[in-house]
């Protein structure tokens, strides 16, 4: 088994190979929190999640990091404006993030480390940068890396530091040698939060902050390093200066960088104002929706966001969903034990996902299953070994679905429980409420209501049943094996 991976630096696919082998250590850029945060922002969350999920599948012990940027201009001109602390921001729009890339299928990260945690280890990464001739510090307190004297600047994105110097603008008010320095570290101005340094009072810059944190949490060289990819300059090649500069051994092994999520042909983006929360698109479509629609491009390439293109990965979920939903119900009333996975199935999605985490193609393995899976329970008069088979096709699509984080129940959490409250209002209306108030938990105490009340001869009752979920949105089918019901 090789995982080809497209890094960054060499521009190309290479052979994912950790530095030991069996162990993964991964650090992907995290948030700044300073506001709610962008549907853009959250491809990001969501496919570094899966890329995670899928090297620990292939058996890799992952140690994965995100960090929380939780100190930088932004949040403190939000708390100027806010009258509030930088700290409560900060721990506002922490908790907002949490909450919402959990609603999206994210799992927590194993470390999660605050950048104002770190004050000490940043400071000694500086002190390290300055030994060694690489940084320097003015009379105002700041401390700036020398960037000509890292003389492999520029390789991680492809620039060239005269064109670089060229372009650089010159801010009179810092006291630089070389416009292309960048801050280590910034002397506080008045009413700005600050940390006692040998530089005087003052704050990290942004760049050193992820720095020190894989070092501290990860080491000094990792095997993966992931953002989006405007990280790639300056951010990511300025980390890697102060690393490779601090240590003199490599800093990464791969980096990658997921494309843009794209509005109307331009990046989504703060600053130019074309963003939609994660709040704004959750008001219109299911968080497996929004997981699903942002896996169903290569994550390097663009994928646009309109609500056409929502509208449509929604429909193509039904079709994922339905099938989860409708095989269940006929396995039930085939009287079926579950089934496992099958190798050959788990082997194509494992072909496209090795072929970097290429999570479009292996969508539509899933597709190709589900057309497959429908086949088979179409099947009339079913034998044992088709009963086997059908049971066997959706372990293998549940495992596929659970690989990539579309789990069906995302659906069913929260404030957006997924619960139709007509639905639970009539089942309670009418006598049939199960101890899970779950959809399917409900439709199938109806679906028993109905089926009682038919033996009872009482038709009225069953015919309300019927017609009171086609009006809501759901068919009753009476099969030979029983009722199953599907979505309208
Ligand atoms: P931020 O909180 O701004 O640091 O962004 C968090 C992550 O989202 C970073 O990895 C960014 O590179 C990424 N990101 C920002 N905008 C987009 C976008 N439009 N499409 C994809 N990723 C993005
Ligand atoms: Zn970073």
């Amino acid at each position: 088994m090789t995982i080809r991976i497209h890094s960054t630096a060499s521009r190309g696919k290479v052979d994912f190979e950790p530095l030991e082998p069996g162990r993964v250590l991964f650090y992907n850029c995290g948030p700044t929190v300073y506001d709610h945060f962008h549907i853009g922002n959250a491809r990001n969350f969501v496919v570094m999640d899966v890329i995670r999920r899928h090297l620990r599948h292939r058996g890799f012990d992952v140690r994965f990091v995100q960090n929380i940027t939780d100190i930088d201009d932004k949040i403190i001109n939000r708390a100027r404006e806010e009258g509030k602390t930088p700290q409560e921001i900060a721990q506002t729009y922490t908790e907002y993030y949490f909450n919402r890339s959990g609603l999206l299928g994210v799992e927590p990260a194993d470390v999660h480390p605050r950048a104002t945690e770190h004050i000490p280890q940043i400071i000694g990464l500086v002190e390290r940068l300055i030994e060694r001739d690489l940084a320097y510090s003015t009379p105002s307190g700041d401390v700036y890396f020398r960037v000509r004297e890292f003389k492999p600047y520029g390789e991680l994105s492809g620039r060239n530091i005269d064109d670089l110097r060229e372009g650089a603008r010159v801010d009179p008010s810092e006291e630089k040698e070389d416009p292309l320095d960048f801050a280590l570290w910034k002397a506080s101005k008045p009413g700005e939060p600050q940390w006692d340094s040998p530089w005087g009072p003052g704050r990290p810059g942004w760049h050193i902050e992820c720095t020190a944190m894989i070092h501290t949490h990860l080491g000094e060289t990792i095997d993966i390093h992931a953002g989006g990819s405007d990280l790639i300059f300056p951010h990511h090649e300025n980390e890697r200066a102060q690393s490779m500069g601090a240590t003199g051994q490599e800093y990464v092994r791969h980096w990658i960088h997921n494309g843009f999520l794209n509005i109307e042909g331009e990046k989504m983006s703060k600053s130019l104002g074309n963003f939609r929360t994660i709040e704004d698109v959750l008001a219109e479509f299911s968080p497996l929706t929004v997981r699903f629609f942002l896996l169903s491009a290569h994550y390097r390439n663009p994928l646009d966001f309109s609500r056409e293109n929502l509208a449509a990965a929604a429909t193509a979920l039904r079709r994922l969903t339905d099938c989860l939903t409708e095989t269940a119900n006929t396995l039930r009333l085939l009287g079926v034990e579950d089934g496992s996975p099958e190798a050959e199935w788990i082997a194509k999605y494992d072909e496209a996902m090795d072929d970097d985490f290429n999570s479009q193609r292996a969508i539509g393995v899933i597709f190709e299953l589900v057309a497959d899976v429908n086949e088979r329970r179409a099947k009339r008069d079913p034998d044992d070994s088709d009963r086997a088979s059908l049971a066997n096709g959706l372990a293998t699509l549940r495992t596929l679905c659970d690989l990539l984080g579309l789990d069906p129940a995302l659906d069913q959490r929260g404030d957006s429980s997924g619960v139709n409250p007509e639905l639970a209002a009539f089942a309670e209306e009418i006598g049939a409420t199960p101890s899970e108030q779950t959809e399917e938990a409900i439709l199938q105490s109806l679906i028993e209501r109905r089926a009682a009340a038919r033996k009872e001869r009482d038709f009225a009752t069953a015919d309300a049943v019927r017609g009171r979920l086609g009006e809501m949105g759901y068919i009753l089918q009476d099969t030979a094996h029983g009722t199953t019901w599907k979505r309208g």
